[in-house]
């Protein structure tokens, strides 16, 4: 679906849904998360043809790269249509952000009829073409949702509910001290934004009330695996110019336990900007938009923040155990090496990741937090 000569789509699909079937086969499991984050970096896409049931056929390609639904891609007419980004989808209505102001939009009949499967044709954080309306200030309708980067989603009622989508990073603020620092809490928001394909950012504040070298080995552990660190303080500025270079012209999605200073430390990177971030998230609790998936914030040094109550914990939607090891880049490369095809890693004789912990290749911390999560998705 990706050659260009074949613009057929069918409409009236259904996805199937049974897409987390707990394989027994975890080595498969593994390739096809490697597979996935291979088609990613290459931009290619994964066709979902063969799911669908064909109907009727229009102009447009089809396309679920990201596991996070359609995309959508249909004709239209260029010369009229402007291309923006949505910060917000409230029921049938999104705000869509282009370079000529902020504008209300539906969405194109034939887009909808696409996608009657999913709750959210259109998400926060979607680039889309729209075509202004005749006679009418700053409203249009979206023609064309460009595919998506990235999305985080969680599965409810059967059906998938896409949250928002094309996101750069996660930050996850842990403290610490008060609360203490849980290193295996971080470890599951790690699980949770490599699931999303969403590039980590372990931000630990409240660095003045520690002495920063305490930290070393743990903070060693994660670097190692490629995951950024910063040792911060909202209270004392300590750290915030890179948290604030790290931001800057990127989108941002916040998360950590309630208590260890995210509002502190975005009211330090912007006056004001935690009440923002709350507002959208109190609206949501009260149900008063009950459709409202997120809202994309603009930073004054340019890129979003994005914030929700169901990102902000980001539980662990949709993680299957036996797709916990593919998650975990230090067991990853010795995962398939054990005995037993389906071994768990976690009492199994001749198991390639417990010889590695053994042998300090895999970090002992690392491998506990493997575990205790693993039994607690059993
Ligand atoms: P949130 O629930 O994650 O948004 O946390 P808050 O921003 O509300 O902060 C929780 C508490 O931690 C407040 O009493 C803050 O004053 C305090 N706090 C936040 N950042 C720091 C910091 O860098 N150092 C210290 N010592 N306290 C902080
Ligand atoms: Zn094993």
């Amino acid at each position: 679906m990706t050659d260009r000569k074949k613009p057929r789509i069918r409409a009236e699909f259904r996805k199937s849904y049974d897409g987390r079937k707990r394989k027994r086969d975890f080595t498969r499991d593994l390739d096809d998360h490697r597979q996935k984050v291979d088609d990613l970096a290459s931009g290619e896409r994964l066709s979902g043809k063969g799911r669908l049931t064909r109907k009727r056929t229009v102009a447009g390609t089809l396309d679920d790269s990201t596991g996070s639904g359609f995309q959508v891609d249909l004709a239209v007419d260029e010369s009229k249509a402007l291309r923006g980004r949505v910060v917000k989808v409230f029921g049938l209505s999104s705000i869509v952000r282009t370079e000529a102001g902020e504008w209300s939009c539906s969405v194109r009949g034939l887009l909808k009829s696409l996608a009657t499967d999913l709750q959210h044709t259109v998400v926060a954080g979607d680039h889309v073409t729209i075509l202004p309306t005749a006679g009418a200030t700053l409203e249009g309708t979206i023609a064309r949702i460009e595919p998506r980067r990235n999305a985080i989603c969680r599965t409810s009622r059967g059906k998938q509910q896409i949250l928002v989508a094309n996101i750069d990073q996660v930050l996850i603020v842990a403290s610490a001290a008060e609360p203490d620092l849980k290193p295996n809490l971080v470890d599951r928001f790690l699980l949770s934004a490599e699931k999303s394909h969403m590039q980590p950012v372990i931000v630990i504040n409240k660095i003045d009330l520690v002495a920063p070298e305490s930290q070393i080995q743990l903070v060693g552990a994660w670097s190692q695996l490629g995951y950024p660190v910063l040792q911060v303080s909202a209270a004392t500025g300590q750290g915030m110019e890179r948290l604030h270079d790290l931001l800057r012209g990127r989108d941002s999605v916040v998360s950590g336990q309630s208590g260890v200073g995210k509002s502190s430390l975005l009211n330090a990177i912007q006056p004001g900007l935690a009440r923002r971030i709350g507002n959208v998230s109190a609206e949501n609790q009260k149900g008063r938009h009950t459709t409202t998936t997120a809202e994309l914030i603009p930073l004054e040094c340019g890129g979003h923040l994005v914030d929700t109550p169901g990102i902000r914990s980001m539980q662990l939607w949709d993680v299957s155990a036996a797709e916990v090891e593919g998650f975990f880049r230090d067991l990853r490369p010795f995962a398939n090496r054990c005995r037993f095809p389906d071994c768990t890693h976690t009492h199994e004789e001749q198991c390639a990741v417990k010889s590695a912990v053994a042998d300090g290749l895999i970090d002992l911390r690392r491998y506990d937090s493997y575990c205790q999560i693993r039994s607690d998705l059993d």
